[in-house]
């Protein structure tokens, strides 16, 4: 392998070549090796509105000036809905289009490449770590969708796959490349320490919320009740947070879980119910739909459950929608009624 700042052989100023950077172990191992084989690099990180936590931008910025490489910070949510609502190549375990996304992250890599100018676009997949995403049918199938061909490298397991643009172009030799492939994380954790790339998280399947059977479970519920093609961003952004019911094809409740949540459910407030407890301490609760009085009120007693009002005596509970509010007031749900596991969604 070349040694970092090496200068590739026949070429005056260095190929410029888009890595893509999810802020994990292995698209930050392919952007180094890229890096050490000369090449000047540009991270690339695409927000598709599924990612797992918070700060995933400060985490790939950081890790951006941790491997001394520029990063783009792209907003693709809009363009990724249209794939979680009907993927060409089907779901895996969940509700995670695997395929489909990679072809069109990397879709995406091959507009910023011609962007910058740049010659081709490295990946970390490696072959054989993921069953739907990266065997070797479905590597070679996202290079051919996403229109990249031998411009799209993976140089974690460049050895065992197809030849690649810069080799033709005699930038590199095949053995630069590594020869990893499967599940394990030994090799690279280890190439990790040895160039200095400090601390990674954990990649076990956490990162993704389309993984996440809660998640997708909303989702297809969401699917039955709303239609794939009405739900909207925000609908799949209120499907993270609370505790979701289906009450009737009607109506659905969420209700917060903690005050962080409650004061994230305030701002889907718009063309929804938004129920609360003025004179108690309780959990703020949205009803979705077009819940009838009767369903308002099991709502009601629904989010109560979840509020400190005593179980036997009846609670405030104010409803309100735009301009429309009353204040009604219902006994609790008991913890113990069954209706409560019945209605919840994915838990
Ligand atoms: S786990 Fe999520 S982000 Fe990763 S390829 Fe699958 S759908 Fe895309």
């Amino acid at each position: 392998m070349l040694a970092a700042g090496s200068i590739i052989r026949g070429v005056a100023t260095s190929p410029r070549v888009i890595a893509l950077l999810s802020g994990g172990l292995d698209s930050a191992l392919a952007c180094a090796l890229t890096q050490r084989l000369g090449f000047d690099v540009v991270g690339l990180n695409l927000a598709t509105g599924f990612c797992v936590g918070q700060g995933r931008c400060e985490t790939v910025l950081a890790l951006g000036q941790r491997l001394g490489v520029p990063v783009r910070l792209l907003d693709v949510a809009s363009d990724y809905i249209p794939i979680v609502r009907a993927p060409k190549h089907g779901y895996g375990s969940a509700m995670n289009p695997c395929l489909d996304c990679r072809i069109f992250m990397v879709g995406k890599a091959r507009e910023v490449m011609r962007e910058e100018g740049a010659a081709f676009v490295v990946t970390g997949e490696v072959l054989g770590q993921r069953p739907m995403s990266q065997h070797r049918r479905a590597l070679d199938l996202v290079a051919e969708e996403s229109g990249l061909g031998e411009r799209l490298v993976r140089p974690l397991s460049g050895r065992l796959l197809g030849p690649t643009f810069p080799e033709r172009m005699g930038w590199v030799r095949r053995q630069d490349w590594l020869d990893i492939q499967g599940r394990s994380r030994k090799r690279q954790l280890a190439l990790a320490q040895a160039w200095g790339l400090g601390e990674f998280r954990q990649p076990s399947g956490g990162c993704c919320l389309l993984l996440e059977k809660t998640y997708a479970c909303r989702v297809r519920d969401a699917f039955r009740h709303k239609g794939k093609e009405a739900l909207t961003a925000e609908d799949f952004a209120l499907l993270r947070y609370g505790r979701h019911f289906r009450l009737s094809p009607a109506a659905k409740v969420v209700v917060g879980r903690d005050e962080q949540e409650n004061a994230v459910l305030g701002g889907f407030a718009h063309g929804r119910w938004l129920l609360s407890f003025p004179e108690v301490p309780g959990p703020l609760a949205v009803v979705e739909g077009n819940p009838s009085p009767e369903e308002l009120e099991l709502a009601a007693a629904l989010a109560a459950r979840y509020s400190d009002a005593p179980r036997e005596g009846p609670v405030k509970v104010r409803l309100a929608r735009n301009d429309e509010a009353e204040e009604i007031m219902v006994i609790p749900f008991d913890p113990a009624d069954p209706r409560i596991k019945l209605w919840m969604l994915g838990e």
